[in-house]
């Protein structure tokens, strides 16, 4: 009976392969998978400070072309945020065009004229993808995006498996999900860690103006910010990170502990958020679910349990070492190399040693 009607089916498909119906049925297929591959028109949100790019773009970018497709940046700012040398920048990597838009009110990336201006580019151009790093800003502005596209965003993708198929973490990173968006236009944030930065095309991206009437309303205003500025490397792409926990007791603990050995390493210094929290280290350090996510070659815990809040912010880390005098304590689970010991005997030897090579 089963040959019967494998022998059934394999006649009909004969008959139908030579008929006028199925070669258009072909060709139609054809076409349908030929245009999948060219209706991907990813627009890509450039981030940038005092005239240079955000690390996390270049990252973005190889994200963006695993879509296939065309991929246009878009630099917004105002015109004392050296806009020219941001599109000159981001040129020289693989997108097919610039878009530059410039304003006042787009000073200081505010989102609430942004986000309108990407919608209205979104609707004239026609774009099918909408993408940007998962910081700060991309936080900010993306969700903003989708709500006024009426499409539901997707956040801090890991993987692009196709154009409306995304991989992304949930539960703190504990569980991986594979998220397919039936929504005709795709916004998703991209996990910088997870894609290595694109190189330079060699090609030079043209450039051109954007029409300043798509920029939104001034609804909020830019007040002040205060930096932290550090000689160190930046923590969310260091290639080593030390990074110290409640642990150290106090603050002068950590500077006089975790920075030593951070500086012996050439580390970026990170902390927990018990550390942040009880003033040990700025905020901009914390690494975690709600801080920043890491992936040095290196990451060093000292005084730092492992609560899997934190872990969601180095699990893509290649290497984790720990010193806890907890035997117990649960960064041992992941720990390529662990040592138990009172973190204020070992980090100070560490870094002598280190300090020594
Ligand atoms: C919604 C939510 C989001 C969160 N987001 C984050 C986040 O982004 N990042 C984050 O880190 N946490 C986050 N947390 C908090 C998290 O749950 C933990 O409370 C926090 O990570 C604990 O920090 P810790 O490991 O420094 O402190 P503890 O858990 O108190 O651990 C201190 C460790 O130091 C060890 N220790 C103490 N003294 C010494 C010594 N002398 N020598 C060696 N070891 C010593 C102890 O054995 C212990 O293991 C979040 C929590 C929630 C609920």
């Amino acid at each position: 009976m089963a040959t019967r009607a494998g022998l059934r089916c394999s006649q009909t498909a004969l008959r139908l392969a030579r008929t006028p119906l199925q070669s258009h049925a072909i060709r139609s297929r054809a076409f349908s998978s030929s245009k999948a591959a060219e209706a991907a028109k990813t627009l890509l949100y450039i981030e940038h400070k005092e005239g240079k790019l955000n690390p996390g773009v270049y990252n973005a970018i190889t994200a963006a072309q695993k879509l296939g497709g065309e991929i246009t940046g878009l630099v917004a700012g105002a015109e004392a945020d050296s806009l020219d040398a941001v599109a000159q920048a981001a040129a020289k990597y693989p997108l097919s065009k610039i878009v530059v838009m410039s304003a006042d009110t787009l000073s200081h990336s505010l989102a609430e004229p942004l986000a309108p201006l990407i919608v209205a580019l979104v609707q004239k151009e026609g774009y099918t993808h909408v993408t940007t790093a998962h910081t700060a800003q991309g936080k900010n502005i993306f969700p903003r995006v989708a709500a006024l596209l009426d499409v539901a965003q997707i956040s801090d993708v890991m993987q692009v498996e196709s154009e409306d198929t995304f991989v992304r973490p949930i539960y703190a990173g504990n569980a991986i999900a594979t998220v397919k968006s039936s929504d005709k236009i795709k916004v998703f944030t991209i996990r910088t860690s997870s894609f290595d930065p694109a190189k330079e095309s060699g090609e030079g991206a043209s450039i051109e103006k954007g029409e300043s009437g798509q920029v939104g309303k001034a609804i909020a205003e830019w007040v002040s910010e205060s930096l932290t500025k550090s000689e160190r490397p930046d923590l969310g792409s260091a290639a080593r990170v030390v990074s110290g926990g409640r642990g150290v007791k106090n603050k002068e603990n950590f500077d006089s502990v975790i920075i030593p050995l951070a500086d012996a390493l050439g580390a970026a210094v990170g902390a927990s958020r018990a550390a942040v929290d009880s003033g040990y280290a700025d905020n901009s350090l914390q690494v975690g679910q709600t801080g920043k996510v890491v992936a040095p070659e290196l990451y060093v815990a000292v005084g730092i349990s492992g609560a899997i809040q934190h872990l969601a912010g180095i699990r893509d880390a290649k290497c984790i070492t720990a010193i806890n005098k907890d035997p117990e304590a649960p960064i041992f689970e992941v720990a390529d190399f662990g040592l138990v010991a009172d973190l204020f005997n070992a980090a100070p030897e560490l870094t002598k040693a280190v300090g020594k090579k």
